[in-house]
């Protein structure tokens, strides 16, 4: 099959090699020149995102369509969806997972998430604070990314006015732990192992997998009854905040999660195997973890600081501080393993 990729960034790219080693064929849609999924795909659209005629030679051209992140423009969808009906994925799992207000309200039924109003102005912030209490955070309910467009109000003075725009307000969790669980819908659901996250500057700095938990299988169930709940297809990244037997919803993206590229090396089949399979034939087995491992993001700022021969670089022209240029897996019987943990 053809498989068509919406975005052509590093998961694009691990993406592409998945597909290769399935028999597959890939096409990457992505307005930048030198975006690094063009390394590993078949060949590499480069237009812009509402260019009708560009969308259409892909749509053309692709068995199946997926999306490798949560903000490509949903009228791109909509316009390959109604013309080519080849996104088994559909649109819906974007048009909620855009808007923070959107996806929390999508998941309160299944699971327990942290107490949320929406805020549109700063009288509307001062009032939803007496309600949500202190500390709390404001989100815009858009686009932000990697701790962008969030505001810490810890008590009273902190409060400053706002610009008028869409925001949510969430009571601040002082949790004991972020882990992710990542979920793939084919013809059944299988859940990968929870992974523990550790952030730094508000960037997934690394993941442990297996989480050090004493019982993780209750964020897995967490995460499947969300995705069953849900209807989508393919595959969700679903992070949680676990305080104390509790554990609740964070946020959720439709695509290959960072916290998940530990399954490249540690897992029978990765995340993005198993995004391929979902997506061609269906069938899926509960991925098997054989090793535990520890997943750290290597940034522009580390460039030349990790043994080669372990790192998988994505092949981005530029390293930038704070920009994702690769990760590395250490196994456990890995040198280094134990200094991780
Ligand atoms: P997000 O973009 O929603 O994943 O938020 C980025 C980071 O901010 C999370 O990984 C948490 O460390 C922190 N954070 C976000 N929301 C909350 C919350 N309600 N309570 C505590 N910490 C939060």
């Amino acid at each position: 099959m053809t498989i068509g990729i919406l975005g052509g960034g590093q998961l694009a790219k691990m993406l592409c090699d998945s597909a290769v080693k399935q028999n597959h064929k890939t096409v990457i849609y992505d307005p930048s020149e030198d975006a690094c999924g063009r390394l590993s795909a078949d060949k590499h659209i480069c237009a812009k995102y509402n260019n009708f005629k560009a969308l259409s030679e892909f749509g053309g051209m692709c068995d199946v369509i997926t999306y490798e992140f949560e903000n490509v423009p949903d009228g791109t969808v909509r316009f390959l969806q109604e013309n080519f009906d080849n996104i088994p994925q559909g649109v819906e799992p974007l048009y909620v997972s855009q808007h923070r207000i959107r996806e929390k309200n999508a998941v309160t039924d299944v699971v327990d998430v942290p107490r949320f109003t929406a805020v549109s102005n700063t009288k509307e912030l001062k009032k939803a604070l007496d309600i949500i209490g202190y500390p709390a955070v404001l989100k815009t309910c858009r686009g932000g990314y990697d701790g962008k467009g969030q505001w810490v109000f810890e008590s009273a003075d902190d409060i400053a006015d706002i610009q008028d725009g869409e925001y949510i307000l969430e009571e601040k969790v002082d949790f004991d732990m972020e882990v992710s669980c990542i979920v793939v819908r084919g013809d059944d659901t299988v859940a990968f192992p929870v992974g523990e996250n550790i952030h730094k500057n508000g960037i997934l700095h690394k993941t442990i997998a297996p989480a050090r938990l004493p019982d993780t299988q209750k964020i897995t169930d967490a995460a499947k009854r969300i995705m069953e709940h849900l209807g989508f297809k393919g595959i969700l990244g679903i992070e949680f905040f676990v305080k104390g037997d509790k554990i609740y919803f964070n946020e959720m993206a439709p695509r290959p999660h960072n916290s998940a590229h530990y399954t490249m090396d540690a897992c029978d089949y990765s995340q993005f195997d198993m995004l391929i399979k979902a997506l061609t034939d269906g069938k899926l087995t509960q991925p098997v973890l054989n090793s535990p491992v520890v997943m750290i993001n290597i940034l522009g700022e580390d460039k030349d600081k990790f043994d080669h021969s372990k790192c998988h670089i994505y092949g981005k022209t530029d390293w930038k501080i704070g920009r994702k240029m690769g990760h590395i897996n250490i196994l456990e019987n890995h040198e280094g393993y134990n200094n991780e943990l």
